[in-house]
This record gives structure tokens, C-alpha cells and sequence, in this order.
């Protein structure tokens, strides 16, 4: 890397790696000389956008000149209208993404301790080291997060503890009953923020749902977003549920237009849109269903999930296995830099894409 004479760059900024991005599927196309490809790669809505949000995206064009509403005014309604909370409670971000980095910002400093669970979401290191503050990975445990190991390694340096339920990318969830006895045993002063991009599509009537816990004088934090279940990945809309306390630090570093006019409005229609919800629901439900049943037929070895992908066992090296797919134009995720380089994780299609999956993955096995 070339660098500029004189100029100092923090240590902990030298030490970071950018995150890496799933490749956009026209660009995989154009290297792999490919084209009808498919991709089940980066846990998106196989139906597209919420047709109610498009059509609210289109209606706002014609404002594009002026800058979004700063604090997303309606948006923060429909949602606190929504979860029965009060527009206090919620804080908007860029994508979730954002939101972590805002919580970062707010609360960590150069010194301080965050734990996270490993393997699961890139982005939780990422803000963290960003600050200077050190990122603690805690193993799973039979693909879970392991709350006991957790509440073990808590340092008095700890500030923050980072939760992802279901778990990304092994799908897991841990339950309301071992969150609440774990919020009893942890130490005061501790930030926990639990990252729900995928709750949506939890079957499990015994997982956690954070919303339960949240209390005006608990150090609680929910992430919810419109990336996977909403279908608007590309609009880049997520939000924060916390205490009205939490929600006042998170403004202070939060750049002031920080979720623009289309994501605004397109983000509001998709929660009004119902339909298009269930719609997905049922697609993800019974593609999950069907994806196991076709895997069990082939003997392959996979891991059950709460979220809209899953693990593969594929009992050779997963980057082979990807590129194999590649060429035959399905793109999925290798699983080798989330420490199982045996794995891949795909996520549910339409019915065809998951069936074209089925039998590319039976060919390249
Ligand atoms: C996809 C994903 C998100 C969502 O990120 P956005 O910035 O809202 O698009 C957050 N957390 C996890 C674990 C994810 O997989």
C-alpha cells in the first residue's frame, strides 16, 4: 500500500481491513464469463422490493432537490406506531450498519473492551477496532452463542457485548429464558446490543425477541432493518430500538441526513405493506422446507436455521465448492473466513433458484 509522507494514522486505523462485500452478481458475471446466473449469496429478498415501497420511491423523485427530512420524522412514527413504543425509543440508521457504528462512536473509546460472538457478523469488529477499542471474540458453542462463555471472559474493561439473534451465519437463536438469566448475571455498565436484521423470520416460539426486554433504565439496544425481509438492501434504511438516554448519545455522532429522502419513504410504504411481508414469509418458510427435504434425499449435511439461509456441511474445501457452483451460475458463500472452511451458506430463493441450487450443488458433490 503506498502512503503519504508525514501524515500520522492511528495505529488501531493502520491495523483495520475493509470489510468485503458479497461481489455484486453483474460483476461476478462479467469475471466468470457467465450470464442467467443466480444469486443466493447475501441473505436478499428473492421477490424483489415491497411493490408499495416502489411506488412511494417513484412518487418522491420529483423532491430529490431538497435534503431528506433530518430526523425522519414519519418514518420514526409509523415505526414506534408499529412496535408500541414511543418515536424516543428509535433512532435511524444507514443500514444497520450505521447504527453500530453510531454505538461505537457513543460509547466505546480507546482501551475499552467489546465482546462479540465468533463466527458470526464481520461489521461488529469492524466499529469497534474503528474507535480503538478492542474486540473480544467469544466462540460459539454447537453454533450457538454461548451466553455462559460470555458472562466468564467479561472483563472490567467491558463496555458493550454484541449479540446477533438469529445468529449470522450459522442461523442459530438463543432463547428469552437464557437471555434474561444472562441480563441478571451481567455486571452493570455493560451495553448489550442484539441484532435482529433476520427476526422476522424466527419460527422458534421459544427465541428471543429483545423488544421484550427493552426498559427506559436497562443498557439495551435492538437492531432491526430493512435489508432482508423488506427487500430494500439497496435503499439502505435500519433502526435502533433503546432507551430514550441511549437514543439522545446515538444523535450526538449521528450525521445529521444520515437515511436520505427515497430510503425514508420506501422504507415507510414497505412497513405498511403487509402483504408483501407475509408474501416473503411463507416464500422463505417453504423454501427452507422443501431446500432440507431435497438435501436429505441427497444425504448432503446441512444445519437447521431460524433466518432465510443456512449452513452446508460440504466436507471438502468450500471455496472449491463456490467456484464449482460459480461456474455453473449459482452464487453462494464460502463460509472459509468465517473460520469453517468446510461450509457454505446459502440463502432461500424462488422456487426455481432454489431447485437450479439442489441440483448444481448435487453435480459439483
Ligand atoms: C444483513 C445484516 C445486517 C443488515 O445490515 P444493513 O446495514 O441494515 O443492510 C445487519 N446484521 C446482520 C447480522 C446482517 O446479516
Amino acid at each position: 500500500m503506498t502512503s503519504i509522507p508525514d501524515l500520522t494514522i492511528p495505529d488501531f486505523i493502520r491495523e483495520l481491513e475493509a470489510y468485503v462485500p458479497g461481489k455484486p452478481l453483474k460483476a461476478l458475471e462479467r469475471e466468470y464469463g457467465i450470464s442467467d446466473s443466480i444469486k443466493l449469496a447475501s441473505n436478499e429478498n428473492p421477490l424483489g422490493p415491497s411493490p408499495k415501497a416502489m411506488a412511494a420511491v417513484g412518487a418522491a423523485l420529483a423532491d430529490l432537490h431538497r435534503y431528506p427530512e433530518g430526523g425522519g420524522y414519519d418514518l420514526t412514527l409509523t415505526l414506534a406506531r408499529h412496535l408500541g413504543l414511543a418515536p424516543g425509543n428509535i433512532v435511524l440508521g444507514n443500514g444497520s450498519d450505521d447504527i453500530l457504528g453510531m454505538l461505537a462512536r457513543a460509547l466505546l473509546q480507546p482501551g475499552d473492551e467489546a465482546l462479540m460472538p465468533a463466527p458470526s457478523f464481520l461489521m461488529y469488529d469492524l466499529v469497534v477496532r474503528a474507535v480503538g477499542a478492542k474486540g473480544i471474540a467469544v466462540p460459539l458453542k454447537s453454533l450457538t452463542i454461548d451466553l455462559d462463555e460470555m458472562l466468564r471472559v467479561v472483563s472490567p474493561r467491558c463496555r458493550m457485548i454484541f449479540l446477533c439473534n438469529p445468529n449470522n451465519p450459522t442461523g442459530t437463536v438463543v432463547t428469552a429464558d437464557a437471555f434474561e438469566r444472562f441480563l441478571q448475571r451481567l455486571p452493570s455498565g455493560i451495553l448489550v446490543a442484539v441484532d435482529e436484521a433476520y427476526i422476522e423470520f424466527v419460527r422458534d416460539s421459544r427465541a428471543l425477541r429483545a423488544l421484550d426486554f427493552l426498559e427506559e433504565s436497562r443498557p439495551l439496544v435492538v437492531l432491526r432493518t430493512f435489508s432482508k425481509a423488506y427487500g430494500l438492501a439497496g435503499l439502505r434504511v435500519g433502526y435502533g430500538l433503546m432507551p430514550t438516554a441511549v437514543a439522545d448519545l446515538l444523535h450526538r455522532v449521528r450525521m445529521p441526513f444520515n437515511v436520505n429522502t427515497l430510503g425514508q419513504v420506501g422504507a415507510t410504504a414497505a412497513l405498511e405493506d403487509t402483504e408483501f411481508l407475509s408474501k416473503t414469509l411463507d416464500l422463505v418458510h417453504n423454501g427452507l422446507d422443501l431446500l432440507w427435504s431435497g438435501l436429505d434425499r441427497l444425504g448432503i449435511r446441512y444445519f437447521h436455521s431460524e433466518a432465510n439461509f443456512f449452513l452446508i456441511d460440504v466436507q471438502r474445501d468450500a471455496g472449491g465448492v463456490c467456484e464449482a457452483l460459480l461456474r455453473r451460475g449459482v452464487i453462494v458463500r464460502s463460509m472459509a473466513a468465517y473460520d469453517f472452511p468446510q461450509y457454505i451458506r446459502v440463502n432461500v430463493g424462488l422456487p426455481d433458484e432454489n431447485q437450479r441450487f439442489v441440483q448444481a450443488l448435487s453435480a459439483v458433490l
